[in-house]
């Protein structure tokens, strides 16, 4: 029996052990360990990678969401449309900035923000709205920004899962909105040994706020402006992040050229056909920039009874960046099983969306009101992806699912 890891990090950091353990040496030599001359280059790095003027480290990808949130002035009273389909940090932010989040269902075929269902949820104490680039599929930022126009929102993008991601005008994702947010938890695209987190924007005013909360609200230092926090990412990590950021581009190209091959196989196995509606296999060329993306459908394309498996889809002009590989399947926990049995890791995200979830109970969201999101919970399994992953252990991969629904399921 092969064994194929859902993530493997200790492949990518073998490669690169000998820059890493030099860069950790610097800084041990150096003697500075909070906020050092590595943290301010890996801001300027980062700042110019996503095409904005400001970044400002943090500790963590949680905390570039509530400082965004904070800066961008949203207190009580205040709402915030956010997905309910995303990790928890996105609406927990929220919540810890004292607002409320407002959730909107998501498009069925990237499993992002709906930008239509958003619509119909702004009202007049909406200030803010987070669109999450989940799996590493940007959301609609033409959308978004044009709904956050009509409605004079703040546009805070959850970029957590998607650095490096472009939109069809060929910008990268978390420089469209006001701000954008990294995260560098160990399993990230960009991942440090330990947390990290990073806001962008473009405003200079708005980066000022950032980087008076990260530090008790202090400028100068022991006087305090403004109630802040302790929120500073480390030196060592940055000096390991910036070793990273060089291989970022080359790392995205091998996921993205796993995606395609997993697409192959599975095409190969006689599954997922029925790809996602306005949607385009990994690896397609992009039509002429004209063409406009497909709107999001009403309904979510369901596993089709004969072909049980409905593979990510990449819409025309945006590129993907594979955090997640997630199908969509019929009889998901059971093939989880499966493939658990087979050695092959997988993953849900996520089980139980956030509108459902205990903790924002008194918001009084109930089953039902958010239909794709609560049908994707049900359904999406990720399986292991990573620039490493071999030709040998996806097909062993996409074996394994197909022995699967030709045993009956
Ligand atoms: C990982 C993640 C975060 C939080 O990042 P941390 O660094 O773990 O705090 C926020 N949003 C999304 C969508 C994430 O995947």
């Amino acid at each position: 029996m092969m064994r194929v890891p859902l993530l493997d990090l200790t492949a990518q950091l073998q490669a690169i052990e000998a820059e890493v353990g030099a860069a950790v040496a610097d800084v041990l030599r150096g003697g500075h360990f909070i906020m050092g001359a590595n943290v301010s280059a890996l801001e300027a790095e980062l700042a110019a990678y996503t095409g904005v003027a400001h970044a400002i480290g943090v500790a963590n990808g949680s905390d570039a969401l509530h400082l965004a949130l904070l800066a961008a002035g949203v207190g009580p009273g205040d709402e915030v449309i956010c997905p309910a389909f995303t990790f928890f940090a996105t609406a927990g932010a929220v919540a810890r900035a004292g607002a409320t989040p407002v959730f909107a269902d998501i498009d069925p075929v990237t499993y992002t923000l709906s930008v239509e269902d958003a619509a119909r949820r702004a009202g007049p104490r909406t200030r803010v709205i987070i669109p999450v680039h989940l799996y590493g599929h940007p959301a609609d930022m033409d959308g978004v920004m044009r709904l956050a126009g009509e409605h004079g929102l703040t546009v805070i993008e959850d970029t957590a899962q998607a650095i490096g991601a472009t939109v069809p005008d060929g910008r990268r994702v978390a420089g469209i909105g006001h701000f954008g947010t990294y995260s560098f938890f160990p399993s990230k695209n960009l991942g440090a040994l330990g947390d990290g987190g990073m806001v962008v924007c473009a405003d200079a005013g708005l980066a000022e706020k950032v980087r008076l909360l990260r530090v008790h609200g202090a400028s100068p230092k022991y006087y305090h402006r403004v109630l802040g926090y302790n929120s500073r990412l480390d030196e060592l990590q940055a000096a390991i992040l910036r070793v990273k950021l060089q291989r970022l581009e080359a790392w995205t190209a091998g996921r993205r050229a796993a995606a395609a091959r997993y697409a192959k196989l599975f095409a190969e196995a006689g599954l997922g056909a029925g790809a996602a509606p306005g949607a385009e296999a990994p690896g397609a060329e992009a039509p002429g920039a004209e063409a406009p993306p497909a709107p999001p459908t009403a309904q979510p394309p369901p596993p089709a009874p004969g072909d049980p498996v409905v593979l990510p889809a990449e819409r025309p002009g945006f590129t993907h960046v594979y955090h997640q590989y997630t199908i969509r399947v019929h009889r998901r926990d059971a093939l989880q099983a499966h493939l658990e049995h087979c050695g092959v890791g997988t993953a849900v995200y996520y089980p139980l969306p956030l509108h459902l979830q205990p903790v924002f109970q008194e918001l009084g969201y109930r089953p039902g009101d958010l239909p794709i999101t609560e049908a994707a919970c049900a359904e999406v399994l990720s399986l292991p992806i990573f620039p490493e992953l071999t030709e040998a252990q996806q097909e062993y991969v996409v074996a394994q699912v197909a022995g699967f629904y030709a045993g009956g399921g």
